[in-house]
């Protein structure tokens, strides 16, 4: 089969790690008789530079006119002081995601066996864990209403918070979907104890619940949830929760994994897919060979997954990462004593060549 994948490498270590990832989608189109054809668009802080928007139009036609989109990271100091609708993160991703109506965003949080240490959390907590959070991503807090009033003494500063059912609906329905090709549990997370709109949020979950009598559905309030993720984060299957309580929990999670450099995400709405490693542009260790890009090689197997259907294909993959680490292989970010490091290219050697081989 025939995929076009828009490319968009980004700014710092984005054009590293995702150099990596397409070399191992490359890979996987080889091995399994697929043809991924590759279109570079630019964003971000390199975007601002050659054409004066993070986002120019030509990007999001690009976008808009593919089968996927592999993203690598944006920003970084020489674009801080812009003015905001022009930085990279505020002028490009969010922009990007709204216009792809990307309203799922999908989070694993996997530990690999070779990497049981590399939590700050105790290895048995740990261990064999493979959760996933689904996060609300183009409504709630983020996206109501703001202002700003004078009033005496100061100002007041105001955030809302809007969903419809509608909204919430969409994004449930897609994480009882997932739910139902995991281990079919699903714990929707909001704070209805408080809030308007986590109230309608657990009527909408739990009306739709009805049409997955095969999937079981609990319901947790945020604060037990951020406990419980540190407690006992095994407990979990999918995780369903809005925007602001999503960004939180998903960075909670990921810390359960060990590295930032481990970590991928899909974006997920009615169209085109939009696939990033979570971390940013790290300029700290940019063209060093110190970038782990394993987290944008398994943002391409989510790819291949969601987007593409090709779940052998993804999950050659996956087996890939875990083959390397398991043979001692790590990057700077995930090194421990005794094993062999390697730097951002070998690393995304290693593992296309596994990925090309593997019977
Ligand atoms: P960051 O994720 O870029 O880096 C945080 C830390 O993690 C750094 O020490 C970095 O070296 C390390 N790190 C990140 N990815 C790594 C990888 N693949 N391998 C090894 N180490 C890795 O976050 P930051 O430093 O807060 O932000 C840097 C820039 O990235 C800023 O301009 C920020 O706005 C931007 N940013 C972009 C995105 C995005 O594009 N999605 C997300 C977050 C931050």
């Amino acid at each position: 089969m025939r995929f076009r994948v828009a490319v968009l490498p980004g700014d710092g270590i984005g054009p590293e790690v995702i150099a990596q990832a397409t070399r191992v989608l490359a890979a996987a189109g080889r091995r399994f008789g697929h043809e991924f054809q590759l279109r570079e668009g630019l964003i971000g802080g390199i975007a601002y530079d050659a054409t004066g928007h993070p986002l120019p139009q030509a990007t999001l036609d690009l976008c808009r006119s593919s089968d996927a989109v592999l993203l690598g990271a944006v920003g970084g100091p020489k674009w801080d002081k812009l003015p905001v609708h022009l930085r990279p993160e505020a002028g490009a991703l969010l922009p990007l995601r709204k216009a792809l109506d990307v309203y799922a965003n999908l989070r694993p949080a996997v530990v690999f066996p070779a990497l049981a240490d590399a939590s700050t959390l105790k290895r048995e907590v740990v261990e064999g864990l493979d959760i996933l959070v689904v996060r609300e991503l183009t409504g709630g807090l983020y996206f109501g209403e703001k202002r700003r009033e004078e009033i005496p003494g100061g100002q007041r500063a105001v955030d809302t918070m809007v969903y419809t059912t509608e909204e919430i609906r969409r994004v449930a329905r897609r994480a009882f979907e997932l739910a139902r090709t995991r281990k079919k549990k699903l714990t929707s997370v909001d704070k209805a104890n408080v809030l308007e709109s986590s109230r309608l949020w657990r009527e909408v979950v739990t009306e739709l619940a009805k049409d997955y009598p095969d999937v079981e559905l609990n319901h947790m309030l945020v604060d037990n949830c951020a406990m419980q993720l540190v407690r006992n984060p095994k407990q979990f299957d999918v995780i369903l929760t809005e925007n602001l309580f999503g960004d939180i929990l998903s960075d909670q999670a990921a810390q359960l994994v060990g590295s930032l450099g481990m970590l991928p995400s899909a974006s997920l709405g009615d169209g085109v897919g939009l696939y990033e490693p979570v971390h940013g542009s790290a300029p700290d260790i940019a063209g060093r060979q110190l970038a782990n890009p394993i987290a944008a090689i398994l943002s391409v197997a989510l790819m291949l997954r969601y987007s593409f259907g090709l779940e052998e294909a993804a999950l050659a993959v996956e087996r890939a990462v875990a083959a390397v680490l398991e043979e001692g292989y790590r990057t700077a970010d995930i090194m421990e004593p005794g094993r062999k490091q390697v730097g951002t290219t070998e690393m995304g050697r290693l593992i296309a060549e596994k990925v090309e081989k593997a019977a």
